[in-house]
């Protein structure tokens, strides 16, 4: 995975979406601002499902993901990177970070977790440490004790409670880095772990993703460096939201290409939303109407309110 032809040096950037269900408006506005950023600045623009958790994921939603994002318009070079397979990676990751002393077994439940002390000033959420300094044999007993399926969770023990990053949309930001987990109890490669050895692989240079993600970022921002590699540019986009400024979601009727086809809206006329949403030419219907108009000052105009 270190070869030059996965690493080009023109950088790159992506789009990452999870199969858990069809993109709505406001999911494919974001890969609009990924793919218009990446190509207006020279870069690679890559593809990755997010199909880590395959017992979550459901056959057939990830394919759709893909022609509804070609069918607006969106291209992407080399071959599509699917979490699924890429568990050897993600494996020999942890193992680096394993062998500088920086990982150790969690057997807690969201449960204890939940409900173990916590020091004063801990963030919410944030992990209570419970299995930090377990001496070996509190290690074997609570190694036993774990049910059926389960493994010992893995996490980071960090060094830092919290890490600042830039984001060119929302400047400086600061966020929680706490013993963020690396592998779940069940097996699953963490969704913060995959992140930043997939982006290092893609040669993804530019992380253009929604606002939902900004709080994570600190996270993944400091376990690239420990594992030595180059913190990737943030463009954390604003959502789009319901006329109540709710996250858009299902609820809100039509919303994904295939709903808006039933009402007989056609791609081009939601591709038109999308472009006029971000900016683009009124009427203009095709994204490439977008290029040199979106950057990251013309997104700090807040959430795009989808009537
Ligand atoms: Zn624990």
């Amino acid at each position: 995975m270190d070869s030059p032809a996965s690493n080009p040096p023109r950088g790159a950037g992506r789009y990452a979406p999870s199969p858990s269900g069809d993109l709505h408006l406001g999911n494919l506005r974001t890969a609009v601002v990924a793919w218009v950023l990446a190509r207006d600045s020279g870069r690679a623009f890559r593809m990755r499902v997010d199909d880590l958790d395959t017992a979550r994921a459901r056959p057939g939603v990830a394919e759709r993901q893909l022609e509804d994002l070609a069918s607006i318009g969106i291209d992407w070079d080399g071959e599509i990177m699917w979490e699924s397979e890429r568990a050897e990676a993600y494996a020999a990751a942890a193992g680096r970070l394993t062998d500088s002393g920086l990982v150790y077994e969690c057997y807690c439940s969201r449960r204890e977790i939940a409900e173990a002390p916590r020091a004063p000033h801990s963030p919410p959420g944030a992990y209570p440490g419970t299995c930090r300094n377990l001496t070996e044999a509190e290690r074997a007993a609570r190694r036993e004790a774990l049910g059926p399926g389960r493994v010992p969770a893995l996490r980071l023990r960090a060094g830092l409670p919290e890490l600042t990053v830039d984001d060119l949309v929302h400047g400086p930001y600061t966020g929680v880095v706490d013993d963020v987990v690396l592998r779940r109890g069940d097996g699953v490669w963490a969704y913060n772990l995959a992140v930043v050895v997939d982006d290092s692989d893609q040669g993804v240079d530019q992380v253009v993703r929604g606002e939902d993600l900004l709080p994570s970022t600190p996270r993944q921002a400091y376990l690239a460096d420990l594992l030595g590699l180059r913190r990737p540019e943030y463009v954390h986009v604003p959502l789009a939201v319901n006329a109540a400024g709710e996250r858009l979601a299902k609820r809100d009727g039509a919303v994904t290409l295939a709903d808006l086809a039933l009402e007989g809206t056609t791609t081009r006329a939601a591709v038109a939303r999308i472009v006029a949403s971000l900016g683009g030419p009124p009427g203009a219907d095709s994204i490439d109407a977008l290029r040199g108009v979106v950057s990251p000052a013309s997104l700090r105009s807040g959430p795009w309110v989808v009537a």
